[in-house]
């Protein structure tokens, strides 16, 4: 388990990342979004050990990064944002340098290096000195770095940035395969991807995070869709848990419902009523929302309403 506890980071009297929380069971690819200096990069700077902060705790199965930087960091593979490669270096020499830091045994060393190669397509270039390299290449030996030592945490900071659409799928796979045995968490402005790999998104705003939530919750609406010739809508009205009916073009109903856990009951319920009064039902089913809308529209609702919570407790605060 991955553990963030309240993370706090200012530069000067900015506040990049504002009170921080959220945990990752093992396996979960997250997906940690939002717009340019919204904190991301900070974020995974700190939990990478790269960035102290100012307050907060972060954890990795019991390891914490305070107490116990060093150990959380052999567990750790980490892509940042701009890679600090040596220019004059070849790639075979940098993954070789880049697996002493790692602490990895000379046993092991060559084999898991040759891996890395081979699964980042980088056999081609491994005598080129990196400042040759075009930038998805150089991407690649980021990646081949950071997937060195088989890291059962890693922190990918746009990891299809600059590829060709080739190996951006061989990428994502990979990232696939790793996840089945380790915590993933990764960075992107690209929704595709994030609708490729993650189970869950966290979205961060001005710092603050205003939704965790798994992707499928995130996807649904909470509005049914249901293809009936039933005209009564008072009767389907009636049904426990919607809470408006609207009549669409050709026999297709927008059910409102109260809440999204409840929507199978209440496909269920609606399919039998619609039955027994005789009526045909075509089609029932949730309304789904592409990710690029919900990004946009829990962007803005979810943190005005957060603002809003957090304006009153501090009203409350000074009233006390
Ligand atoms: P992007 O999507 O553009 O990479 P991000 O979400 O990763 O953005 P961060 O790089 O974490 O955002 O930056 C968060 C905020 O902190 C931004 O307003 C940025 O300008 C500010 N910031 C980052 N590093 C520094 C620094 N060293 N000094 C001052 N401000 C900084």
């Amino acid at each position: 388990m991955f553990n963030v506890s309240h993370l706090t980071r200012n530069y000067g009297s900015f506040v990049a990342v504002d009170d921080v929380s959220f945990s990752i069971k093992k396996g979960e690819i997250i997906g940690l979004l939002g717009h340019n200096g919204a904190g991301k990069t900070t974020i995974m700077k700190i939990v990478s050990g790269y960035l102290e902060a100012d307050q907060g705790e972060v954890s990795f199965n019991g390891i914490s990064l305070k107490e116990n930087p060093k150990l959380l960091q052999k567990h750790l593979g980490y892509l940042p944002e701009s890679l600090p490669v040596y220019p004059e270096m070849s790639v075979a020499e940098y993954l070789d340098y880049a697996a002493d830091l790692k602490g990895l045994k000379i046993t092991e060393k060559v084999e898991e290096i040759k891996r890395v190669i081979k699964a980042t397509d980088l056999s081609a270039k491994l005598l080129a000195p990196i400042q040759t390299l075009s930038r998805g290449y150089k991407q690649r030996v980021g990646v081949a770095q950071a997937i060195l030592g088989k890291p059962k945490l890693l922190i990918l900071d746009e990891p299809t940035n600059g590829l060709d659409p080739e190996q951006t799928q061989h990428m994502r796979q990979l990232i696939k395969d790793i996840a089945q045995e380790a915590t993933v968490i990764l960075s992107t402005h690209i929704m595709q991807e994030v609708n490729a790999l993650c189970d869950r998104v966290l979205i961060l705003k001005s710092g603050q995070l205003v939704l965790d939530e798994k992707l499928d919750v995130l996807q649904h609406s909470k509005h049914l869709i249901v293809e009936t010739d039933c005209k009564d809508l008072d009767m389907l009205k009636k049904v426990s848990g919607v809470k408006n009916i609207e009549e669409n073009n050709n026999n297709t109903l927008l059910v409102e419902i109260s809440k999204q856990e409840f929507s199978r009951t209440i496909c269920s319920d609606m399919s039998k009523v619609i039955i027994e009064a005789g009526a045909n039902l075509f089609a029932l089913y949730p309304q789904k929302r592409d990710l690029e809308t919900v990004f946009n529209q829990i962007n803005n609702d979810v943190y005005s309403s957060k603002k809003q919570a957090v304006k009153k407790g501090k009203e409350a605060k000074n009233a006390a």
